[in-house]
């Protein structure tokens, strides 16, 4: 990105302390129980690495039974998580950094045509796809956002885009699109988002809005997102999506704004979210639950829980999150029947699941 694009000086990036902070990571794990590595436990490919590191991703929460789900399309989609979360985690075990890690399990998540984001990502409801990304990076708190985009391929990558090489933390529509564009992003006609999926939500929503069938369409909110924790102790949490089904063309939800659908800092967490985005925003979900853990001496599982099944759950908001902390401790409630998400801990072995029981 030639420097010509930098129309005001970015502030001095904080150091990441990359000596201290591995070693500092070792230690916990070594004195946090059921943080410390279990060789044994690790399926082939996911070995640990000599750092703790760790990567937690989610596809989205919602109405999800297995009522509801088709053998195949179950089967696409845990394939599809199981790739993305041992894509990230190869990259933190070749020592690559955790902002690398989130961005490289994210981009998978875009184009698999399950997921709310990129490709595949849900109708306007003039039936078109308007997608909103963010990311953050927690040694710096650095972040980058994009929202009411069209086009681009991987608006993750427009969100590093922005992080990276803009002043800025938000660009929205036209001037996001322009970034990616001078960024080199690859764009996409609109009918390359749009999946039979999508376009028969759609529709049947229109219908229920005119009375013409009953408002059945379970919620359903599946947003992709992803944490990290690398093996220099710096955690990065990411979250892309096309918002809500049926949406007022201009929404945007939680997922683009750090606090609500993003956060991470190494002071406490990486939280990436998905749900009902306008509770999110409201209830400043992600920094709340890194809040509890600063402010209010709460461990990552105990903020985290009382944020989704507390406070979310009082007030009606749907969702749940993916949340990460410093020490590699990984924490996925939700107030919803089902989350898709997937996880390698420090102890290397990946988990994947979608219903509430799993
Ligand atoms: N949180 C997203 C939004 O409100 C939706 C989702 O999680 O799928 O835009």
């Amino acid at each position: 990105m030639p420097a010509a694009f930098l129309t005001t000086p970015r502030p001095p990036r904080r150091p990441c302390a990359p000596l201290l902070a591995p070693a500092l990571a070792l230690l916990m794990s070594m004195l946090v129980p059921g943080s410390g590595a279990a060789a044994d436990a690790a399926p082939a490919g996911d070995a640990p690495a000599a750092s703790p590191v760790a990567i937690a991703i989610h596809g989205g929460a919602g109405t999800i039974s297995r009522e509801a789900m088709t053998p195949e399309r179950e089967a696409r989609i845990r394939a599809a998580l199981t790739e993305a979360a041992r894509a990230g985690h190869a990259v933190l075990r070749e020592g690559g950094t955790a902002l690398d890690a989130v961005t490289a399990a994210i981009t998978l998540l875009e184009d698999a045509p399950e997921f709310n984001a990129g490709r595949g990502a849900v109708l306007t409801s003039e039936g078109r796809v308007e997608m909103d990304a963010s990311l953050m990076t927690g040694h710096d708190l650095e972040a980058g956002a994009v929202a009411g985009v069209r086009g681009i391929r991987h608006p993750i990558l427009a969100a590093r885009a922005v992080l990276e090489d803009s002043p800025h933390v938000m660009l929205v529509g036209r001037g996001a699109e322009d970034w990616a564009r001078r960024a080199g992003l690859e764009f996409k006609d609109d009918d390359w988002f749009i999946t039979p999926f999508r376009s028969e939500q759609l529709e049947r929503l229109r219908s229920a809005e005119a009375g013409a069938a009953r408002q059945d369409e379970a919620p359903w909110y599946s947003t992709v997102g992803a944490v990290a924790l690398d093996a220099h102790g710096n955690l990065a949490a990411g979250t892309s999506t096309g918002g809500m089904s049926n949406k007022r063309f201009g929404r945007v939800g939680d997922s683009p704004i750090i606090g609500a659908g993003t956060y991470a800092d190494n002071a406490s967490c990486a939280v990436s979210a998905t749900g009902h985005g306008e509770f999110f925003i409201r209830h400043v979900v992600a920094y709340r639950i890194c809040a509890g853990m600063t402010l209010a001496g709460q461990g990552l599982a105990e903020s985290a829980d009382a944020v989704v099944n507390g406070l979310l759950t009082e007030v009606g908001g749907d969702g749940g999150v993916i949340a990460l902390d410093a020490r590699g401790r990984i924490a996925m409630p939700f107030n919803t029947p089902g989350m898709y998400r997937a996880r390698i801990g420090v102890d290397g072995r990946l988990d994947v699941a979608i219903y509430g029981d799993e």
